[in-house]
């Protein structure tokens, strides 16, 4: 029989990727563009276009179906799309409507950190383990669930939103309405603030660690701050979940130098007893293509 092959997005608010990919996980095509600032009926044509391109490249004519990783946390069963921070253009738009009808396919959406979970799962990182947490490390933070096997999204799509723990009450405000969020003290967003206030020449998070790297000690105190609150947040899910490793992943893993030794020892010392060295934490493995694969992923599961 004939391996069946999907199309995958994944859709961000600075870019739009798609690929071809085959059920054991072969990339056969991919294309990418700038999202852009345009309306919502020019992102889904951007996003066909793209899907166009790729069965072009990929010489297939008919695919079994359309994958989407999104950046919402709020995903109705039928495909309307909740809050969409960054692109807010599409909101309430049906985007199983939108791409089915331009491409004649069934789309199947699901949350981007959970798609890049998703991804580590079937080919990274996390492959061959039981239960996995994924972490997303970006502009904001995003993670995603692997319980006893499979994907856990839960109610409308929102599960992992390890970014909302709320680490400090009454700490930094949040873009969600709360504050202290672990978005707020573990983002790039955060790094370059926290770099901002301690006066460093810093215009990115990669700055911030630029001079960490260099031996600038108040640059490296920030990245051992993120990491302490990282580890903290971690722990929370260690003793919830009882993870068998955390994978993270996203722009700010690059950081790792900097900040894995104070994650691992918050980690240990916030976790119980029984699971703080039993639990693995491991850098992502597929850079930007953890969330098509995993899109494609989820596909493949629901396909009958
Ligand atoms: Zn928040």
């Amino acid at each position: 029989m004939k391996e069946r092959v999907v199309l995958a997005l994944d859709l961000g608010g600075t870019n739009v990727r798609v690929v071809a990919v085959t059920e054991s996980g072969e990339i056969l095509a991919r294309r990418h563009s700038q999202t852009g600032k345009g309306s919502a009926s020019e992102i889904y044509d951007l996003i066909a276009e793209l899907a166009e391109r790729c069965g072009a490249d990929a010489g297939i004519k008919e695919f079994d179906a359309f994958g989407a990783a999104i950046p919402t946390t709020d995903l109705d069963e039928s495909g309307v799309l909740g809050s969409l921070p960054n692109i807010s253009q599409l909101e309430g738009t049906n985007i199983s409507r939108e791409i089915g009808r331009r491409t004649g396919l069934p789309v199947r959406a699901v949350n981007d950190a959970s798609a890049a979970t998703l991804g580590e799962f079937w080919l990274g990182a996390s492959k061959g383990t039981q239960n996995a947490v994924g972490i997303t490390l970006g502009t904001g933070v995003g993670g995603g669930l692997i319980v006893d096997g499979r994907l856990y999204t839960g109610t409308r799509g929102g599960a992992g939103e390890i970014g909302h723990i709320r680490l400090v009450p009454g700490g930094i405000k949040c873009g969600c309405g709360g504050s202290g969020c672990l978005e707020q003290y573990c983002s790039a967003t955060a790094i370059l603030r926290r770099g901002k206030q301690a006066g460093l020449a810093a215009e990115s998070a990669r700055e911030v660690f630029d001079l960490a790297q260099a031996q600038n000690e108040a640059a490296g105190a920030i990245f051992s701050e993120m990491g302490s609150y990282l580890g903290l947040g971690l722990s929370i899910v260690n003793n919830l979940l009882s993870p068998d490793i955390i994978v993270i992943g996203g722009g700010v893993a690059a950081g790792w130098a900097q900040f894995f030794e104070p994650t691992r020892e918050s980690l240990y010392e916030n976790s119980l007893p029984d699971r703080r060295s039993r639990v693995k934490i491991m850098r992502a493995l597929l850079g930007d293509d953890a969330g098509v694969l995993g899109a494609a992923k989820y596909t493949f599961q629901h396909l009958n």
